[in-house]
């Protein structure tokens, strides 16, 4: 698919991350007034909250974007869905009849606070990217052992916490927790030593699944409203010493970031890409009815207080092993319902090389190869006031489909947690 072009020209530059193509759903704000819903375009922020109430976006009998969060538009559905792209394509296409009445919507994207596009109903984090389970597994257990026995046929994954997933710009707080050294007696309260990001996609679900109803591949497919970059910061040392039998707890629940514009399936349709070969044969309703995953480019920066940046790592979201559709569809075996909103992480998105590390723990082999950047310091994890910023974009035929980026800084740890 080609460009298509919009009379908006900032839109049309091959690297523009909101071309026509993308429209991506954002909440935003200027000065202190109420955020509102709106769609990025170029270097404008179309006012879909004011264009509904307006009676140009009508999208059911009652107002569904007249709240900061796009959930009542996930809500209507598919067909919704398709509706809300066409008008907003017949608004923004070059040579639209309604441009001099458009115009006054837009608003500009520099110098907008963005917002939580969604309400997050519930968060659930996956470990679905092979290389990544690998290196994690062989530093912890040996290259012998690296994948866990269930790994290759399972989606593993764990219930995080909805209430910690924070929108881009948020700070981080270093966090407090029991740390416990291999040839330690005892385990300690302290400020976590190892403290981490990974590098993630987010994928949305914007239709629920009944109670008891488990649902296929393709229906978990069309469930997923969008996708968003997603960084899950975690305290290694704190889930090196909880982890066994249950998984990890307090270790992720500090805080997850994501980006700030929810990218719709829709816009990345051009860009579905198949999982990588199987080594071992899925069971049949893990079995892809086609392409599920998409071929997304990813970055992280790090960015110290010195304000020198370094790109870290860079990967692509088709190194996943499990598509999203297939996490979702595993999600519902056990006939859990699925909700308008929930948010699945992919789990961590490393690649074969060693630039392809996803996370500090691989990138600096748990502290044995500490990383040079580029103001001369080195990093085994993540220091007080380090800014991670995640980026991806898919590259198009004269275009780009951006998703915008994830940032976060790292606050020192409070000095007194629970007072004196
Ligand atoms: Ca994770």
């Amino acid at each position: 698919m080609p460009l298509m072009k919009s009379w908006l020209e900032s839109a049309n530059a091959p690297d523009c991350p909101f071309p026509l193509n993308n429209l991506p759903y954002g909440v935003f704000s200027h000065g202190g007034a109420a955020p509102r819903c709106g769609v990025a375009i170029g270097d404008q922020i179309l006012d879909a909250t004011a264009l509904e109430a307006a009676g140009m976006l009508a999208l059911s009998d009652k107002p569904v974007l007249d709240r900061p969060e796009w959930n009542a538009v996930m809500a209507l559905g598919p067909q919704a869905w398709q509706r809300l792209r066409t008008l907003l394509f017949g608004y923004l296409v070059e040579g639209s009849a309604l441009k001099s009445q458009i115009v006054d919507y837009l608003r500009p994207l520099s110098g907008a606070t963005l917002h939580m596009p969604f309400a997050v109903a519930e968060f659930t984090d996956f470990y679905a990217g092979q290389h990544h389970a690998v290196n994690v597994g062989t530093m912890f257990r040996g290259a012998e052992n690296a994948l866990p026995p269930n790994w290759l046929h399972i989606p593993i994954g764990y219930n995080g916490r909805a209430s910690s997933v924070v929108v881009s710009g948020a700070d981080v707080r270093r966090p407090w927790g029991q740390l416990k050294a291999p040839d330690a007696d005892a385990p300690r309260f302290a400020p976590c030593e190892r403290f981490d990001f990974e590098l993630e996609m987010g994928a949305i679900v914007g239709q629920p699944s009944a109670n008891g109803q488990p649902v296929s591949v393709a229906q978990a497919d069309a469930m997923i409203f969008g996708y968003v970059l997603l960084n899950d910061w975690s305290a290694r040392d704190i889930q090196a010493w909880e982890y066994q039998p249950l998984g990890p707890f307090q270790s992720k629940a500090t805080a997850t970031t994501i980006s700030p514009w929810i990218v719709t399936r829709e816009a990345l349709e051009p860009f579905r890409c198949p999982t990588p070969a199987r080594e071992k044969p899925l069971l049949p309703y893990l079995q892809e009815p086609g392409p599920m995953l998409y071929d997304i480019d990813l970055e992280v920066e790090l960015t110290p207080r010195s304000g020198t940046p370094t790109t870290i790592a860079r990967t692509n979201y088709r190194e996943m092993y499990y598509s999203a559709a297939q996490q979702l569809a595993h999600h519902a075996t056990s006939g859990c319902p699925m909700r308008v909103g929930d948010l699945l992480g992919s789990g961590t998105i490393s690649g074969p090389e060693k630039d392809n590390r996803g996370s500090m723990l691989e990138l600096s082999w748990g502290g044995k190869e500490p990383l040079k950047l580029g103001d001369g310091t080195s990093r085994s994890f993540l220091e007080d006031h380090d800014r991670l910023t995640l980026r991806g974009a898919c590259r198009g035929d004269g275009y780009t489909i951006g998703f915008g980026e994830s940032t976060g800084t790292v606050l020192p740890a409070l000095t007194q947690p629970y007072g004196r």
